[in-house]
């Protein structure tokens, strides 16, 4: 017999012979009756409303035969208690095998090598559908130069860059692998997935895994090697341009000006494509504008985080770097604002896959020992803020695109980035010169009132005090604003049905982040996954 026990306190010096106490003592049974504990989830208790940080378990217990089949009378009370089926699931979701490229006329094409477009490769090819995975970018181990210039000298490749190439805008990233999604069986086999091609166990219980974007450099080769191992071909510096259709089914995508025929064509070219949603507009897809948020990204130092979310823990090996989220709701006339991928440990980062445009983003190497946090503080943007013509799908994108026009402008136009002190941001004073506590990102004091529209820097301005105020120890006179946060997710969807198909195009599946169905690198993982899991059906 097997049950689980949820909500098991433990100090931060837990051990294996400490957590089987615990378990004795929760269950009040002979330790002979217990075979084995696992844990199977960790999370980190920082409310510290009754004692220090401490961690929160679940553990699977295994009962030995003598143990019995019935759940003893006590236990029935006992809501953290439960029995597993013996019909749990557990390792990898059974692929299905067997299908082979004779089911297909034609070889299904994948665009993109994202998180989404890897795991849909990758479910193909285990399906023996023989995919083709096209990708504009580089090799993961090519794109570390070009990516080096762009951030030390200013020098951009337009398909080449820190969004661009293997392992997609995922790669260059904090590698943080949280998620909302209620999708547990996908979640778990996209987790095994990244396990079997590398990283660390430990992302399978903690309940706020994270990677690292050196792990990732790592990780993503393993997956592609397991991709043309089961009879996929990836080729890079293959850049989709455009689709042929026939009465409303694809037959072919035309790629470096040559057509591929097929009847299939995963489409996980992310949110940053934007030649690609001009393609599709073109060619009759249909797309719907989508809201979104804009803002700026913070970065501070990072103990003084530790110290507000830990108190006399912080800096405790087994806490690591500390996460924070912070939302404040509409105020007056004052939008939302809330935090967003916040990296602990980590970077502020250039981003830009067209001239002339500037976004930041954060990323954190395993480690996060940078000794700097950072973090989005966005502002909800709806469709009607856009301008252009009402519906139309595209009206978002160009204006993302203009706010990136003026922080090119604003950093000197060579990618570096625009910033200021946080408290001169928030004063609306003029910006000193950027102080020298900070992460070495190529910067520039600039007024950052300058780049975004006045109402999302005043509701920024208006929450951002009394946000950070949350966070006792967190002085804002040492934090750094950076400007401007742009593509935390895609302003405009591209339509699909429940089978993942475009309903106007047959035989396309718009999937991933770029789809604006998922946001984040599990969920557009996940994404790509059930669309090729569809597309096998
Ligand atoms: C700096 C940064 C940090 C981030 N940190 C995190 C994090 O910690 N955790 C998290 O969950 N999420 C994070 N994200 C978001 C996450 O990376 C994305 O949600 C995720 O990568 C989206 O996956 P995708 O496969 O849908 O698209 P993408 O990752 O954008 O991949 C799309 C791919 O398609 C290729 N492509 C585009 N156009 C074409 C074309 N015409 N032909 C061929 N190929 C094409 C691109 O080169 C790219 O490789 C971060 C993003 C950035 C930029």
């Amino acid at each position: 017999m097997k049950f689980q026990i949820t909500q098991l306190s433990m100090d931060l010096e837990y051990t294996d012979e400490s957590v089987l106490r615990a378990v004795r003592g929760r269950l009040i049974v002979a330790e002979p009756m217990i075979l084995s504990c696992t844990v199977v989830r960790r999370s980190i208790d920082a409310r510290r409303i009754k004692r220090p940080v401490c961690f929160t378990l679940t553990v699977d217990v295994e009962m030995a035969e003598a143990f019995g089949t019935n759940l003893p009378a006590s236990w029935k009370k006992m809501r953290d208690i439960k029995i597993i089926p013996d019909s749990a699931p557990s390792g990898l979701v059974a692929i299905q095998t067997g299908a082979s490229s004779a089911v297909l006329p034609y070889r299904p094409v994948v665009v993109g090598a994202g998180p989404a477009g890897l795991l849909a490769a990758w479910r193909l090819a285990q399906a023996g559908l023989q995919p083709i995975l096209i990708e504009r970018g580089v090799s993961t181990e090519q794109r570390h130069s070009s990516v080096k210039k762009f951030w030390s000298q200013g020098v951009l490749n337009e398909d080449d860059n820190v969004l661009f190439g293997e392992g997609g805008a995922g790669l260059y990233s904090d590698g943080k692998l949280t998620t909302q999604s209620k999708l547990r069986a996908e979640m778990r086999t996209v987790l095994e997935l990244l396990v079997q091609c590398g990283a660390d166990e430990s992302i399978l219980i903690d309940a706020e895994p994270h990677l690292g974007s050196d792990r990732l450099g790592q990780i993503v080769p393993n997956l592609r090697q397991r991709i043309i191992a089961a009879g996929g071909d990836v080729r890079f510096g293959a850049k989709l341009e455009g689709l042929e259709t026939d009465g409303g089914q694809l037959t072919g995508v035309i790629v470096n000006g040559e057509q591929i025929e097929t009847r299939n064509c995963i489409l996980a070219t992310g949110h940053s494509a934007r030649d690609v949603y001009h393609m599709l507009h073109r060619d009759g897809v249909t797309l719907a504008p989508k809201p979104f948020a804009v803002g700026v990204r913070v970065e501070m130092p990072q103990p003084q985080i530790d110290k507000s979310q830990f108190g006399q823990m912080a800096g405790h090996e087994r806490l690591g770097a500390a996460n924070f989220r912070l939302t404040r709701k509409p105020q007056g006339r004052h939008r939302a604002c809330y935090s967003f991928c916040m990296c602990p440990g980590g970077m502020v980062i250039a981003c830009a896959s067209s001239p002339g445009m500037l976004t930041t983003n954060g990323m954190s190497l395993s480690h996060r020992s940078s000794g700097y946090g950072n973090a989005a503080f966005l502002v909800p943007v709806e469709p009607g803020d856009f301008g252009g013509a009402v519906g139309d799908p595209l009206a978002g994108i160009a204006w993302q695109g203009k706010i990136e026009a003026k922080a090119f402008e604003a950093g000197g136009g060579d990618f570096t980035v625009p910033g200021c002190a946080l408290d001169d941001f928030l004063a609306r004073r003029d910006p000193r010169a950027l102080s020298e506590n900070r992460e070495p990102l190529r910067a520039v004091a600039a007024d950052i009132h300058a780049v975004l529209p006045n109402y999302i820097t005043q509701t920024l301005r208006n929450a951002i005090g009394p946000m950070m105020r949350q966070m006792q120890d967190v002085d804002p006179k040492q934090c750094t604003v950076y400007a401007a946060e742009t593509r935390s997710s895609s302003p405009l969807r591209i339509l699909r049905d429940e089978s993942f198909q475009s309903p106007s195009v047959r035989g396309l599946y718009p999937v991933g982040e770029g789809a604006g169905y998922a946001g984040g690198i599990v969920t557009s993982a996940i994404d790509g996954l059930r669309a090729a899991e569809s597309l096998c059906e």
